[in-house]
């Protein structure tokens, strides 16, 4: 088998993992850097981020302002030293982007514009006009052709860490043009592998958030944090889960039931506020939890509007006028039009709460080091714990900037510290993973489709693990996930040849996300309070006393996780009651 060698390497190339590399450039020009991902880097998720990245810049704002947001979104689950961290990192990462030449929208006297996202309560969110995932990740791309240290491997996909005396040298990846595996060896691992969301059926996820990076360091020993808190986003197209960006509220659109009543103010978001002029704090403004939450109300309680693609609500934003929609949501008026065929320029869209985000992950410390030693995480793949419960929309392209470099640094910190490997050993490691590859080559078709367990899997993880949860719910799909991950065994590949074998990659896909997902579904099974994005029926309050915890999954084989839990950090907020009525204090 081929190896590499190289002293620090990254999986991933979206947004978290091309920061990590540059930053690891920029600090020594000398070292080695491998950045590994399983499509070309331009197509990582990061590219399909809309609304914009959060940073205290105005006058007007405050870092406090920003951490109370965030910790409070968060429904305390949070740790206050990473949001601190976080927070006074966050304007200086997007002021380096500007300075790589990230084209953010301007306000009428040249300084940056920022637009208001929900549970932030000040304008904090930087934007190039719906399109700032694009701009973000091109403009990471391009810095980072700048550096000869940085050596690229577009389209290979990692199998399995290498783990020798304690620590992680290394991982084996596919090459995927020719179906060769390859061994990497490294001073230290980076895990920028993205999300998750692809174990839910309804989602805005691309089609390769299936959770390898979660799957990869879990399977190896590091824990996974938080799993049970998966986000809905409000606004998703109802017939594709296309994004409609929370811009779209953030600029004025609104949320109406079938009545044409503005239903939010029902759900402790009011009081109403004039349409056309979003009140900072509330209404449209809410946080994703509760406004997902609320439309799911409107539904039970027939409110909802009837479409071919189920239960909907409208959002409207024909106020907002054509001219505005056109330099502010081009992309949304873009989607509408081209996936449902409504203007919203003329027309109300209809919308559905879509799975959008996994606030959980491969647990990790501030200086985004996990529990296994030269192993380091960033980006949606890791949980270092600034989203707790809930994440606040447009904290996430801020988080995968500032986690991204600090990971870079902090593995670049290990690396040099370490004597060089075993090589035998991880020789042996590699070939023991090739081995396993093999045997599913081997394998013969049996009964167990690729395409049928996925569709097991997604529908249980909708029934039990949705916006509301019940202990019998989540029960029945841990019994499920358990019984998907034994047949999971003997799938079989129909396509045995080597060349971009997609059937391979689904397969492999496949085993991360059953993996992720009974984390989910146990971790949301143990947790008996409603918190967040964890909202149960049958325990419908938060209980600080029992569950102000990160829940800790730790791999089990074919066994269902240990869940442990993990206390989280307080520093300046205790937990406190979370006011989106917009009652003056
Ligand atoms: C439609 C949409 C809109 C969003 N809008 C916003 C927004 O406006 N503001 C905001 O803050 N957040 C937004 N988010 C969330 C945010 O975009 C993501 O959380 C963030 O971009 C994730 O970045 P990442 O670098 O962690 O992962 P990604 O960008 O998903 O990159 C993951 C990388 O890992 C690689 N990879 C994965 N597995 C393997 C493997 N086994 N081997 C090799 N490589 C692998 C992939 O190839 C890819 O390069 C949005 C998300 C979506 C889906």
């Amino acid at each position: 088998m081929e190896t590499i060698q190289t002293d620090v390497a990254i999986i991933g190339a979206g947004g978290a993992g091309l920061r990590a590399a540059i930053a690891l450039a920029q600090a020594d020009p000398k070292i080695r850097i491998a950045l590994i991902s399983k499509v070309y880097p331009m197509r990582s998720h990061t590219c399909a981020a809309e609304g914009g990245a959060a940073g205290v810049i105005k006058d007007d704002d405050s870092f406090e302002q920003h951490f109370h947001d965030t910790v409070g979104g968060g429904d305390w689950l949070s740790d206050q030293d990473a949001v601190e961290y976080f927070i006074h990192e966050a304007p200086k990462e997007l002021i380096q982007l500007e300075h790589w030449g990230c084209p953010w929208n301007r306000e009428a006297d040249g300084s940056v514009a920022v637009r208001p996202f929900g549970g932030m309560k000040i304008k904090r969110t930087w934007f190039a006009a719906d399109k700032s995932g694009f701009h973000i990740l091109h403009t990471l791309f391009q810095t980072s052709l700048q550096f000869q240290n940085i050596q690229r491997f577009d389209e290979y996909y990692a199998t399995d860490l290498l783990v020798d005396d304690g620590r992680c040298q290394g991982f084996t990846a596919i090459e995927m043009r020719s179906g060769q595996m390859r061994c990497f060896k490294a001073g230290a691992v980076v895990i920028a592998g993205g999300g998750a969301g692809r174990m839910f059926p309804f989602n805005t996820n691309g089609a390769i958030k299936t959770g390898d990076g979660m799957a990869l360091a879990y399977r190896a020993g590091a824990p996974l944090k938080d799993m049970e808190f998966v986000q809905y986003h409000p606004t998703g197209l109802p017939n594709t889960g296309t994004l409609l960006t929370e811009a779209c509220r953030g600029e004025g659109g609104v949320l109406l039931n079938k009545d044409n009543y503005r239903f939010l103010q029902d759900y402790g978001m009011g009081p109403e506020t004039p349409i056309g002029k979003p009140e900072l704090k509330t209404m449209e403004l809410g946080p994703r939890d509760r406004v997902s939450q609320s439309i799911w109300h409107e539904i039970q309680r027939g409110r909802s509007v009837k479409t071919a693609w189920g239960d909907c609500v409208w959002l409207d934003m024909r106020h907002l006028g054509e001219k505005k929609i056109d330099e502010r949501l081009p992309f949304v008026r873009d989607i509408c039009i081209s996936y449902l065929g409504i203007d919203p320029v003329k027309e109300m869209v209809p919308i559905r709460p879509v799975v959008h985000y996994m606030m959980g992950g491969i647990h990790t410390d501030t200086k985004a080091a996990t529990s296994l030693p030269g192993l380091f995480a960033a980006g949606e793949c890791a949980c270092v714990s600034i989203n707790g419960a809930n994440r606040l929309g447009s904290n996430s392209l801020v988080e995968i900037l500032v986690f991204g470099k600090r990971a870079g640094l902090s593995a670049l910190d290990h690396a040099r510290s370490q004597k060089p490997g075993n090589d035998a050993a991880l020789t042996t490691l590699a070939d023991a993973a090739q081995a396993k590859l093999r045997a599913l080559f081997m394998r013969n078709v049996g009964k167990e489709s690729i395409s049928g367990l996925r569709k097991e899997m997604m529908d249980t993880m909708e029934e039990g693990c949705g916006i509301y949860r019940t202990q019998e719910s989540m029960a029945k799909t841990c019994d499920k996930i358990s019984e998907l991950r034994r047949r999971y065994q003997n799938v079989a590949l129909h396509d045995k040849t080597n060349v971009y074998n997609t059937d391979l990659l689904s397969a492999l896909e496949l085993g991360s996300m059953l993996d992720c997902a009974e984390a989910v579904a146990v971790g949301g099974r143990e947790r008996k309070e409603s918190r967040g994005a964890h909202q149960r029926l049958d325990f419908t309050a938060r209980d600080d006393s029992k569950y102000l915890k990160h829940s800790m999954a730790y791999y089990n084989g074919l066994e269902p996780p240990r869940i442990d839990y993990r206390d989280v950090v307080i520093t300046s907020s205790p937990p406190g009651v979370r006011d989106y009525s917009g009652a003056k204090k």
